[in-house]
C-alpha cells in the first residue's frame, strides 16, 4: 500500500508526532495486523460521510479506511554525501510515496536546535538540499548511460535525455524535480529513476500549545507558508505535544478538549487528511445492512479495479456496479428512495469512480 514519511531534522518533534500516530493507531481497532514494523503507524482515516451513512443504512458496524506513515529518522546535513546515516536515510525516502516534512516552529530554550536556532526556513533548505544532491547524483548517472545511446540516434534515449536535462538543470538551481513541468509521458520516461524531489511534499509546522490554536500569528508559521507556496506545497500545523496527548482519548473526550483548546480538527486528523490528498487518493463506500465501510483508491481508477480493492475476484468477475453519489443519497434519505428517483446508476468496467461514491458490484464467480 502507498504510504507517506515522516521526515525532519532531530529535535523538531518528529518521534512525538509519530507516537502520537501510533498511539491513535493503537486505538483503530480495526487495523487487521498484530505485527507491525515499528516505523510503521497506521491510522484511520477521518471521514465525516461514514456517520452520515450510517444514520442512513443502521448497519452492524461501521469500517473506516486506513492509513500508513513512516518514521524515517536520521536525516542530517551531509546525508547525500553519506554522512550519518546518510545512504540508509535516502532510500528509506526512496520508498515512501509522498513526504511530509516536520519542521520546527517553537521556541523552548530547553530543546536544543541542531544549528542553534530555531530558524524553519534554514532547516528546510538542509534538507530539500540533501534530497537535490542526491538525485542529481541519480540524473547524472543516467545521464551518462542514456547520452551514449543517444548520440546514436536512438529515439528513446533522446527523449530520456532531453527530459533528464530538463530535471538537471532545475535540480542545479536548487530547485525540486516536481517543480519541473513535464508532460505525461515525460513523467513516464523519469518514473524509474524514483527521484527523491518528485515526490509530492508537505510541510507540517509543530507549533507551541501556545499558539495552538492561533497558528498562523506564529512567524514562524508564515515563513513556512510563504515558503511552502512559493513551490507549490501544503503546510499544516500541529502541536506534536499535544497531538500525543490527544490521540490517547477518545471520541467523546477528544471533541472536548479540542474545544478547550479551541480548535476544529486535530493536527493529526488534518495531517491524515492532507497526507491522503497529496498521495491521490480518494474514498468511495459500500453499505450494507451488516457493514458500512470506506475505501481508498487512486483518482482516475475505473470501477473494476476498485472493485478489485475489495478482492481480486470482484475484478476479475465485474460485470457492473450500481453506484450513487454520497450526496444524493443522503438527499434521498435511503437507498430505495434514491432508486426511486433514478439516482441509482448502473455502471460499466470503463466508469470512472468519484470520490463519495457508494458502490455495489455485480460480479461472476
Ligand atoms: P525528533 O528528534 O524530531 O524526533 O524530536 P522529538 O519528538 O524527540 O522532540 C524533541 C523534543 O522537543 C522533545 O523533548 C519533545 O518533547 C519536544 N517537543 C516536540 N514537539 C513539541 C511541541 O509541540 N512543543 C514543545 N514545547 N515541545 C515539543
Amino acid at each position: 500500500s502507498l504510504t507517506a514519511g515522516i521526515v525532519g531534522l532531530p529535535n523538531v518533534g518528529k518521534s512525538t508526532l509519530f507516537n502520537a500516530i501510533t498511539k491513535a493507531g493503537a486505538l483503530a481497532a480495526n487495523y487487521p495486523f498484530a505485527t507491525i514494523d515499528p516505523n510503521v503507524g497506521v491510522v484511520d482515516v477521518p471521514d465525516y460521510r461514514l456517520d452520515k451513512l450510517a444514520e442512513i443504512v443502521k448497519p452492524q458496524r461501521v469500517v473506516p479506511t486506513s492509513f500508513e506513515f513512516t518514521d524515517i529518522a536520521g536525516i542530517v546535513k551531509g546525508a547525500s554525501k553519506g554522512e550519518g546515516l546518510g545512504n540508509k536515510f535516502l532510500s528509506h525516502i526512496r520508498e515512501v510515496d509522498a513526504i511530509c516534512q516536520v519542521v520546527r516552529c517553537f521556541d523552548d530554550e530547553n530543546i536544543t536546535h541542531v544549528a542553534g536556532k530555531v530558524d524553519p526556513i534554514a532547516d528546510i533548505e538542509v534538507i530539500n538540499l540533501e534530497l537535490i544532491l542526491a538525485d542529481l547524483e541519480s540524473v547524472d548517472k543516467r545521464l551518462q548511460r542514456v547520452s551514449k545511446i543517444a548520440k546514436q540516434k536512438d529515439k528513446d534515449a533522446m527523449a530520456e535525455e532531453a527530459v533528464l536535462l530538463k530535471i538537471k538543470e532545475a535540480l542545479e538551481n536548487e530547485k525540486p524535480a516536481r517543480s519541473v513541468e513535464l508532460s505525461e509521458d515525460e513523467k513516464k520516461i523519469i518514473k524509474g529513476l524514483n527521484l527523491l524531489t518528485m515526490k509530492p511534499m508537505l510541510y507540517v509546522a509543530n507549533v507551541s500549545e501556545e499558539d495552538v490554536a492561533n497558528p498562523d500569528d506564529n512567524e514562524y508559521v508564515k515563513q513556512v507558508r510563504a515558503y511552502a507556496e512559493a513551490e507549490g506545497s501544503k503546510v499544516i500545523t500541529v502541536c506534536a505535544k499535544i497531538e500525543e496527548e490527544i490521540a490517547q482519548l477518545d471520541d467523546e473526550e477528544k471533541k472536548m478538549f479540542l474545544e478547550e483548546l479551541g480548535i476544529k480538527e486535530s493536527g493529526l486528523d488534518q495531517l491524515i487528511r492532507a497526507a491522503y490528498d497529496l498521495l491521490g487518493f480518494a474514498t468511495y463506500f459500500t453499505a450494507g445492512e451488516k457493514e458500512v465501510r470506506a475505501w481508498t483508491f487512486k483518482k482516475g481508477m475505473k470501477a473494476p479495479e476498485c472493485a478489485g480493492i475489495i478482492h481480486s475476484d470482484f475484478e476479475r468477475g465485474f460485470i457492473r456496479a450500481e453506484t450513487v453519489s454520497f450526496e444524493d443519497l443522503v438527499a434521498a434519505g435511503s437507498m430505495q428512495q434514491a432508486k426511486e428517483q433514478g439516482k441509482v446508476r448502473l455502471e460499466g468496467k470503463d466508469y470512472v469512480v468519484q470520490d463519495g461514491d457508494i458502490m455495489l458490484f455485480r460480479f461472476n464467480v
